[in-house]
């Protein structure tokens, strides 16, 4: 399959090419668009072929279910069964935005773009491309992100070349993408309103509107014996090829030991690499160094996190140590990925 690329300026976006891409989907073919969070794989969402299309096109299980995006209010009822009080309050605070919902899904929705689940997880994106596109493709499109299954998000359209090339009708590029990192989950079916997975709308900016809201007890840790909530969580997301390890402790402490096993590395003829920040990055010792930037600048951080994994991938690192990071505001979601990325592997220093 020929993959056509085109450019679409987010400031004037021309129509005509927005409806080119909008009946690919229609038709059931596969576009990859920018949203603010990171560029996602749209398809049909209403149309099982197209979500099978999705998995194949990423290499992804297909009981990982899909993300249903909107542009208008008025589609919510099309695809839900009912719409809680509490997704409609935060509806009206973060949509359009980076926030998904976990609804009961109504018939419209085919199990192939739930994963097998009587839920769908919806979100209403900010990006305006996004929203184009949404409503020419007629309201509803089934979207993950655009890598394939196993390699970080893309936050610019060169890496959903990379991954994507070949396998789907089309990709709009839209330059680099404002968040970095994939958007907040919140269920809504549950008792009690339960993160599933931590993003740029974080949990105080929800408390700020539902008072109380839980967490998934497997969201930041391996090991609690649980099986994660949301199905896709049990896969292992966004990983280097390298083996990497995350650092937590005193900065000046951490740097020093990351630079004791990267010597040791070293002498195995390993290729080695960091991903520090500014503050440190010019200590360590290894062959590749890479900075997320400063320290304090966790929106940056989480801008940077991806296209930095993925450099490591580029340089085939084969042993990468990463700085850890704060968990406050999206710093969570932050140290959420890593952990990702990292198997979980942690040394405290
Ligand atoms: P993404 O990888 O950004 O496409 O996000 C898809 C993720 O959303 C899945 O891996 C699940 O973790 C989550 N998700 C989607 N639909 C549901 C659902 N119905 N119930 C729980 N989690 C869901
Ligand atoms: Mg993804």
């Amino acid at each position: 399959m020929k993959t056509k690329l085109i450019r679409v300026n987010d400031q004037h976006i021309d129509a005509s090419l927005m409806r080119e891409a909008g009946n690919i989907i229609k038709e059931g073919g596969l576009v990859a668009f920018p949203t603010e969070t990171v560029y996602g794989l749209g398809g049909d969402a209403l149309n099982p072929l197209s979500s099978e299309k999705i998995y194949r096109a990423k290499g992804r299980p297909s009981d990982n279910p899909l993300i249903v995006h909107i542009a208008d209010m008025d589609d919510l009822g099309v695809i839900v069964r009912e719409i809680p009080e509490n997704a409609e309050k935060l509806a009206k605070t973060f949509w359009p935005g980076p926030l998904t919902m976990i609804f009961q899904k109504s018939n419209r929705v085919p199990y192939e773009t739930t994963g097998g689940l009587d839920t769908v997880a919806v979100r209403m994106p900010m990006h305006p491309v996004a929203r184009e596109l949404i409503r020419a493709a007629g309201g509803f499109i089934a979207a993950p992100s655009a890598n394939r299954s196993g390699r970080p998000s893309p936050t610019l359209a060169k890496y959903v070349t990379e991954d994507m090339d070949g396998r789907i009708d089309m990709i709009i590029d839209s330059g680099d993408v404002e968040i970095g990192l994939e958007s907040t989950i919140v269920d809504l079916t549950t008792e009690e309103p339960t993160i599933l997975r931590p993003g740029y709308i974080t949990k105080q900016m929800l408390e700020e509107v539902l008072h109380e809201v839980e967490e998934d007890k497997t969201m930041m840790r391996a090991d609690t014996g649980q099986a994660p909530k949301a199905p896709g969580m049990k896969y292992r997301h966004y990983a280097p090829k390298g083996d990497m390890t995350l650092v937590s402790g005193d900065a000046g402490r951490v740097a020093e030991y990351i630079n004791e096993q990267i010597d040791f590395f070293k002498k195995q003829n390993k290729k080695t690499g960091v991903i520090g920040t500014d503050d440190n990055i010019a200590v360590y010792r290894a062959d590749i160094c890479k900075s997320v930037g400063k320290a304090d600048d966790e929106k940056m951080i989480a801008r940077k996190l991806y296209s930095v994994l993925r450099e490591m991938d580029d340089e085939d690192v084969e042993i990468i140590y990463a700085e850890s990071f704060g968990t406050s505001g999206i710093g969570q979601a932050i140290m959420n990925r890593l952990l990702k990325a990292a198997g979980h592997k942690v040394i405290s220093v």
